[in-house]
């Protein structure tokens, strides 16, 4: 989508260490990064939020390519917080479903 930075960041346009990608998701280290390792991992369509992700847009295959991107990027055994900050509500800042992967430090519950 114009003017989407993901988008921007999936076609090549801007810039962004890509550290996985598969037919329908990319996965590239956060420009801000929260922990030692911050990893976002985004469907190559453009859907603003969860509840957008579709057959067509990767809703099959998601789980998969976390894990893929989990396993290729961390240590085996090491633990790691998955999070979706879905709608503005929830902090969501990008309009581009994206999946945030922390690991390398300690986390607290519930989130902030
Ligand atoms: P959220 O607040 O869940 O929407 O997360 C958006 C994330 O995108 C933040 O963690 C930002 O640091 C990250 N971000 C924004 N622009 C870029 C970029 N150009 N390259 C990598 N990460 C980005």
């Amino acid at each position: 989508m114009a003017g989407c930075i993901f988008c921007r960041i999936v076609s090549g346009e801007i810039p962004a260490t890509i550290l996985y990608s598969d037919e329908q998701f990319v996965a590239f280290a956060d420009a801000a990064p929260q922990a030692p390792t911050h990893i976002l991992v985004v469907p190559r369509v453009h859907v603003e939020t969860l509840l957008d992700l579709d057959e067509k847009s990767g809703s099959l295959v998601v789980i998969a390519s976390l894990q893929a991107v989990a396993r290729a990027a961390l240590p085996a055994g090491t633990g790691f917080k998955l999070v979706v900050n879905n709608g503005a509500d929830a902090g969501q800042s990008v309009p581009h479903l994206h999946f945030h992967i922390l690991a390398g430090r300690p986390f607290a519950w519930p989130p902030g």
